[in-house]
């Protein structure tokens, strides 16, 4: 078994999640990707292999309890530990409360936050026994301000926030476990397909800014995991430069 960081990425299928899987893979860490679409996975596997890194990808719902703690013995079996966790999957199909999208509102508790919970959840006990680990959760910019139609997704951003502090709180003296909170600004991914309301999508579009591409926010991600064991980058905010 190699000496390598080994990091888990929720997500890996696309967005910030893929680029944060190549940009640590670069960075010679073991990566297990994880999402639902199986042949993304597999495609970015290979891709990680053929610039001469080390990828394994298990293919799971994070809203599933079960499936996230099999891909975390799965990453214990195939790499020998679990470094980092980067729960990044999520959604945000943003609406008026008063549209009343009660199950996009089912769909955004369940993924960006019990996911979040899941996740760790899953690797704590291996990062308990090694008294050592960085658990890395992405919230947003939406995740500091409530905007019109950004209030369950706001709601569960900013619990993204409050759950990484406690957890730091609860674990970084005695356990050696650092947190993480990474807040994006608009990034340019598929994240806004997940919008079904017509009004806030034609919005969205009408943004006249340059957003950030995933490649931003992987070199950020990347930043925190980087740092001597000692130090813990606690949250990074990082927006376009036209966001306000
Ligand atoms: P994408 O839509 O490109 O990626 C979302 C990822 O989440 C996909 O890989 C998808 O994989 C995965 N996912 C969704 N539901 C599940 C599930 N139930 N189980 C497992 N994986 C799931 O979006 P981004 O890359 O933009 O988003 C990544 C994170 O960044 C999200 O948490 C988002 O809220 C946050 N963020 C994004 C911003 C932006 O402007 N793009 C701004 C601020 C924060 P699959 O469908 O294969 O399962």
């Amino acid at each position: 078994m190699s000496s390598k960081k080994v990091a888990i990425i929720t997500g890996a299928s696309s967005g910030i999640g893929q680029a944060t899987a190549k940009e640590l893979a670069s960075k010679d860490i073991t990566v297990m990707l994880a999402a639902r679409r199986e042949e993304r996975l597999k495609e970015l596997k290979n891709e990680i292999e053929q610039m001469g890194g080390t990828a394994y990808y298990h293919v799971t719902d994070v809203t599933n309890v079960e499936e996230m703690e099999q891909l975390a013995k799965k990453t214990v079996e195939e790499a020998g530990r679990i470094d980092v966790l980067v729960n990044n999957a999520g959604l945000m199909p943003l609406s008026l409360i008063n549209k009343r999208k009660i199950k996009e509102w089912d769909q955004m508790v369940d993924v960006n936050i019990k996911g979040v919970l899941y996740g760790i959840s899953a690797v704590l006990p291996y990062m308990e026994d090694q008294k050592s680990g960085h658990i890395i959760n992405i919230s947003s910019v939406a995740g500091h301000k409530v905007m019109p139609g950004s209030s369950v997704y706001s709601g569960t951003k900013y619990a993204v926030r409050a759950i990484t502090e406690g957890l730091r709180q609860e674990m970084n003296a005695s356990y050696n476990i650092r947190t993480t909170i990474i807040c994006p600004g608009a990034v340019a991914t598929e994240l806004t397909e997940t919008i079904t309301d017509e009004d806030i999508l034609a919005a969205f579009k009408d943004r006249d800014m340059k957003p950030l591409d995933s490649e931003n926010i992987a070199k950020a991600i990347s930043y925190a995991v980087e740092q001597p064991d000692h130090v813990d980058v606690n949250e990074i905010i990082v927006r376009p430069t036209q966001q306000d």
